[in-house]
């Protein structure tokens, strides 16, 4: 990892294996292994790895802890991991090195949300978690996906009592959307043939992750673009079979709408975003570009039904905003600056 420590991390990551052994064993000064940088870094040179051909024999790296830590530290401190590894691996991670590779691991968009009530466009829907908003930028620190949850979670149930509240009847459905949506279920499970769904959802996961995946270029997200376009054709002539009490292979074949969905928006914003970007990588765009700060990627249904992909310039963040925004990690840490945020 010491080769793969970029230039704004330098000062604060060891750049020797001693270094990080010392940061380890608690020496005052030893500065943190590089490996704990955040995983956009990690997981591109882990790929860049592989791609040299020092990859592990499973395309991956080999991660070990084994010989850092003794048994019993290991076992009290990741309990679950440790049987994780053993029930589905056969892999004893305090007697060996463990073998992992990136993947897709966290959604950094989501449906567009109002800041302070978490309803969506659609009056009376309300989102938050890693659904909604893409609060965390192009990059999402460890465990600040659960903090989003319930701060965002209690802000919607706030916002979701104030709209009922402010209701002065039940809210009536569209009959003709409830047939529609129904017809669209069932006509899954009533076609005589069709794809089968198991085999789309792979077909969906290899097209993206050869794609769309870690590291992007405009001509493959062209390209990975073009084949969700064929896909689609497919997706549309699914058929599960069985009935529909208790038959996940319906579910699938249902949830496929959305799994395309989801990712022709993915890749669409990525083609559109000429930069990279914490986790978003373009090695046609290498580096932040300062342009780019200025716009959300913002996509939505065209008249025609067609998927729409713009760049909306977003208002300047004023206040205590800006100067969060603006501010040094370590400044936001002494508590120094967003001292004149509101107190709730
Ligand atoms: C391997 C891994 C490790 C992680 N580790 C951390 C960590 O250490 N710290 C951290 O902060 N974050 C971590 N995250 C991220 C974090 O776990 C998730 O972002 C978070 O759990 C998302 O919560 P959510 O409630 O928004 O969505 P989810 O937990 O995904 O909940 C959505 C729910 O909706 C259900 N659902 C989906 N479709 C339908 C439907 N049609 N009808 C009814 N129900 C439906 C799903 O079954 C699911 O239960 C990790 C994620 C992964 C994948």
């Amino acid at each position: 990892m010491v080769d793969y420590i970029p230039e704004r991390f330098a000062p604060e990551s060891a750049d020797t294996e001693q270094e990080a052994q010392d940061w380890l064993d608690g020496k005052p000064g030893a500065r943190r292994p590089p490996e704990l940088l955040t995983r956009d870094v990690v997981a591109r040179a882990i790929k860049a790895e592989v791609e040299a051909g020092r990859g592990s024999p499973k395309g991956g790296a080999f991660l070990d802890i084994a010989s850092r830590r003794d048994a019993a530290f290991i076992k009290r401190k990741l309990p679950s991991m440790y049987h994780q590894f053993k029930e589905l691996a056969e892999v004893d991670i305090t007697a060996e090195a463990m073998q992992v590779g990136p993947t897709l691991h966290y959604f950094m968009g989501g449906i567009r949300v109002n800041a302070e009530t978490q309803m969506t466009k659609v009056p009376g829907l309300f989102a938050c978690g890693e659904c909604a908003a893409g609060l965390h930028g192009a990059n999402r620190l460890g465990g600040n996906s659960l903090s989003d949850l319930i701060v965002f979670g209690k802000l919607a149930g706030d916002g979701a009592k104030a709209y009922i509240d402010e209701l002065s009847n039940s809210p009536k459905a569209d009959d003709d959307q409830i047939k529609s949506i129904f017809r669209g279920g069932t006509s899954v499970l009533n076609r005589e043939s069709g794809e089968n769904p198991y085999v789309l959802h792979d077909e969906l996961q290899d097209l993206m992750g050869q794609h769309v995946g870690i590291v992007r270029t405009g001509e493959e997200l062209e390209q990975g673009i073009e084949k969700l376009g064929a896909l689609k054709a497919k997706v549309a002539n699914v058929k599960a079979h069985g009935a529909s009490q208790y038959n996940p292979g319906w579910h699938e074949a249902i949830a496929l709408n959305s799994l395309m969905i989801t990712s022709e928006a993915v890749a669409k914003a990525a083609h559109m975003r000429e930069e990279s970007r914490g986790a978003h990588t373009r090695i046609d765009f290498e580096g932040e570009r300062d342009e780019w700060l200025k716009y959300n990627v913002v996509i939505d249904r065209a008249d025609d039904g067609s998927m729409r992909v713009r760049k909306e310039e977003r208002p300047a963040p004023t206040g205590y905003l800006e100067e969060i925004a603006r501010a040094k990690i370590d400044d936001l840490e002494s508590g120094k600056v967003g001292a004149s945020a509101p107190e709730d």
